[in-house]
This record gives structure tokens, C-alpha cells and sequence, in this order.
């Protein structure tokens, strides 16, 4: 099963002819979840080859123009595309009252936009057999969230010669699966370990923008594999990064040490940058594995087996 990126949009607020606003499309397994909307989005699905009838469920950050705009342009195509099953939305609140805008100037949609905020009750703002997703609050100018995209553990493998040597009936197997041992007819007890395959580790991304810097959001994505994390500014502009509330590219590359994920993606530069170089540079004096990212760019995050002690 896949666990792959697809930057759409890497630029902050002014779109170049290189960088389109902000959006990201993550592939997990068969399902597509998109990730802002930024002006051109769909363009941009269409330039990297991905299909926009498979997105079911669009994730929204904040409601300022560089992530949103794409939407009104992407919902009129898929409704010309004749779609009739729904598509999902979340984000803040004011998201559905901007979304019922849309038939009321454009005409009906012939499939329905369901529109979801977060609750405090709820653990998980989207859940599946395979995947949850969490929001998580983040310091911006008006109500932003990031989101957590973590695959769910699966059952374990069973090892098929011990389902012979030990005598695993059908009912063990599934029990087996679940992570529990075995006692044999003989009352030998034989640890799940001895039975299984390693588990899967459970595979993970991070989206923070846009947001100030804030060092309780490291709790929050504890070893991720992938964060994506804002970085408009170059630390001479740390004034600005503060006054605005975004963040500069070490503010970033702090977040992703004290949360110690395995890669950090900066990106929404802000277009007074000509060469962004200098922002990756800063981030990797205080994060190693850094990456800059570019629109078009593909960040895959193999399946691996987590090691047994
Ligand atoms: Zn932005």
C-alpha cells in the first residue's frame, strides 16, 4: 500500500509562474486526500498525471484566499465531470457558510458537499478502517488547523508454518492476528512473537500551515515520518514571521527536532525569497533531513516491518 506526497503548491500568498499557492495531495493506499486548495489546484492535479474524480475528501487548513481558492474552480469542474457521490470537506467553521455561497451564485452542484469542522468530542476529525486523521489547532490570524494523517495498525501476519507446528485452528488465526498468544492442546504457551511476522510500522504525515511558531505542535506529531511545516520567512524577516504569524525556516526546523520526525518539508515561501536556498540552509543547521520542496514533487514513505528486540 502507498503512503506518497504529491506537492501541487509550494508558494505562500502571491502564486509565480514556478510555485502555485498552497496544496498537497497525499495517496493513501486507493484513497486520495487533498490538502488546501490554493488557486489552480486542479490544474495542477491534472499537469501530475492524478485524476480529480478519486479526491472524496478535501482537507482545509484556514480560510485565507492561498488555500482556497482552487476550490470554487475544482467543485464546477467535478460537477461538469457529472460526480454524484459526495464529496467530503473539513476545515473551520466559516468553511460551510463560504461553501453554501457557491449554489446560490454559481447554481446547484449535482453532488453533495458535506462540510465537517472539529469537535471537541471527537478524537479523530476522519477515521476509516485504515487511516485516522486528527486536527490540530494551529497560531495564525484567523482559525487554522493542521492535520495528522496516521495509518492504523494492522493485523499481524501469521507465520504460515506455525500454523501447522503448533495446531492454530481458524478461530486461533484471527485471535492470533489481533496480537494475543497461543496455549497449545498440551498447555504449552507460545508468545505471539514466535507466531507472527513483526508488525507494520504505522506510517505517518504531518501538515503545519500556516501558523506561527509554537513548540506545544511538537507534541502533537511525535515521530512522524513526514511534516510538512510552514517556512515564509529567512530568519533576517523573524520580525515579520512574528508580526504576520507565520514562521521562518529554523522556527520550522525546531518544530521538526523537538518532535523528532524523520523528515521535515518546508515550503509556502514567501515570493520576496528570488533564491529559497537560503531558507533551506537555515532550517538544516538546526535540522539535518530538510528538504525544500518545489510544485510536482513526490515524497513516498515505504511500508517497513518495525524491528522486534
Ligand atoms: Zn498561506
Amino acid at each position: 500500500m502507498s503512503f506518497e506526497l504529491t506537492i501541487l503548491g509550494s508558494s505562500s500568498a502571491l502564486p509565480t509562474s514556478n510555485r502555485f499557492p498552497t496544496a498537497h495531495l497525499l495517496k493513501a493506499g486507493e484513497r486520495f486526500f487533498l490538502i488546501d486548495c490554493g488557486e489552480g489546484t486542479q490544474m495542477r492535479l491534472k499537469k501530475y498525471g492524478l485524476n480529480l474524480a478519486r479526491i472524496h475528501h478535501i482537507f482545509i487548513s484556514h480560510l485565507h484566499g492561498d488555500h482556497v481558492f482552487g476550490l470554487f474552480g475544482l467543485l464546477s469542474s467535478l460537477g461538469m465531470m457529472g460526480r454524484k457521490v459526495p464529496l467530503h470537506l473539513y476545515g473551520p467553521p466559516a468553511l460551510s457558510d463560504l461553501m453554501a455561497q457557491y449554489g446560490h451564485f454559481f447554481g446547484p452542484l449535482p453532488f453533495e458537499l458535506a462540510c465537517k469542522s472539529p469537535t471537541a468530542s471527537e478524537a479523530f476529525i476522519y477515521e476509516s478502517d485504515k487511516i485516522t486523521v486528527t486536527a490540530i489547532p494551529l497560531k495564525h490570524r484567523t482559525r487554522t488547523y493542521g492535520y495528522l494523517f496516521r495509518e492504523k495498525a494492522r493485523p499481524l501476519n501469521v507465520i504460515k508454518e506455525q500454523i501447522e507446528a503448533v495446531g492454530l485452528g481458524m478461530a486461533d488465526v484471527v485471535k492470533v492476528k489481533r496480537g494475543e498468544d497461543f496455549i497449545t492442546e498440551d498447555g504449552e504457551f507460545i508468545p505471539n512473537e514466535r507466531l507472527t511476522h513483526p508488525p507494520y510500522h504505522r506510517r505517518s504525515y504531518a501538515y503545519l500551515s500556516d501558523t506561527a511558531f509554537d513548540p506545544a505542535l511538537a507534541d502533537r506529531i511525535q515521530g512522524a515520518d513526514l511534516l510538512f511545516h510552514e517556512a515564509t520567512f529567512a530568519e533576517k524577516d523573524k520580525k515579520l514571521a512574528t508580526q504576520t504569524l507565520h514562521s521562518t525556516a529554523a522556527q520550522a526546523a525546531s518544530i521538526a527536532r523537538m518532535a523528532g520526525v524523520k523528515k521535515l518539508l518546508i515550503g509556502h515561501f514567501s515570493t520576496r525569497y528570488k533564491d529559497t536556498a537560503q531558507l533551506v540552509e537555515e532550517a538544516r543547521e538546526i535540522f539535518t533531513p530538510t528538504v525544500g520542496v518545489n510544485d510536482g514533487d513526490l515524497y513516498s514513505v515505504p511500508l517497513k516491518r518495525l524491528k522486534r528486540e
